[in-house]
């Protein structure tokens, strides 16, 4: 897995303050999302489906942080 160097720790957290989401709903959000590709994500190279399931994970383009449930 890779991480984004664009976006601090603290950031994806601050930004999942607000959203808090759940593993499913950050995989329906990868799955309407443009970058997207026959299920890898074309910003960081991680298969989504496991991607969503970590925790510590955030989406590389701040539609989704770290999980904190
Ligand atoms: S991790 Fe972010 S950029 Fe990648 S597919 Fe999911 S929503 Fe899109």
């Amino acid at each position: 897995m890779q991480f984004d160097p664009n976006i601090t720790p603290e950031e994806a957290m601050r930004r999942d303050e607000a959203q808090n989401l759940t593993s499913q709903e950050r995989y329906t959000i990868c799955q309407g999302c443009e970058r997207n590709f026959m299920g890898a994500c074309r910003e960081c190279g991680c298969i989504v489906s496991l991607k969503v399931l970590w925790k510590s994970q955030a989406c590389p383009i701040g539609k989704w942080g770290p999980s904190s449930s």
